[in-house]
């Protein structure tokens, strides 16, 4: 038998993060580090999911809250960037005998890879307003219990083909691996 994850992009590739102080991302990197390592003792497969953010924004990017990738265009990307992905996931569903799917990977808070918690604000406009405004914006942002754009099409896109698979943050991952 042979178990998989769908691993989210950037818990493989920590280049195609926003750009920003490492040391904010401390605790995410060491539940990252964790999950690898467990991944690799009991020898699990591994699909990366692509980084839609990095696709589409690239590596320039602000942070951004979920409001901002609400939009037709983003939806739709995201939607044809999984349909390799969910080709691949459906053909090992197929033999459940050979192959286990354990679920996807996400990353929490993340306005799109999040699942149990995703950003949220009144973020957006132009950033050369005045610091004030800024602080302003700043303060509306928040972390919700919402999946993230991503995440939401992902678990979307399973329901409407009947494909039973979870989405799991990577705590929870690691537990299940355990
Ligand atoms: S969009 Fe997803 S994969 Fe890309 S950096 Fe953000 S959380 Fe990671």
């Amino acid at each position: 038998m042979k178990y998989l994850l769908i691993i989210s992009h950037c818990i493989l590739n920590t280049a195609s993060k926003v750009a920003m102080d490492e040391q904010e991302l401390k605790e995410e990197y060491e539940k990252k580090d964790r999950l690898i390592h467990s991944i690799m003792e009991n020898n699990i497969q591994m699909i990366q999911l692509p980084c839609p953010e990095f696709l589409l924004y690239g590596s320039r990017r602000w942070g951004h809250v979920k409001e901002q990738f609400m939009h037709p265009h983003y939806y739709e990307e995201c939607r044809k960037m999984l349909l390799p992905i969910l080709s691949q996931i459906e053909e090992y569903l197929r033999y459940p005998e050979e192959y286990q799917v354990l679920g996807v990977v996400s990353v929490e808070g993340s306005p799109s890879c999040g699942y149990h918690m995703t950003c949220s604000g009144k973020w957006g406009g132009e950033l050369s307003v005045d610091a004030d405004e800024i602080k302003k914006m700043q303060n509306t942002c928040e972390t919700v219990n919402a999946p993230g754009v991503f995440m939401e099409v992902l678990e979307k896109e399973f329901m409407s083909r009947a494909m039973d698979v979870s989405i799991m943050s990577m705590e929870e991952a690691i537990e299940r691996l355990s």
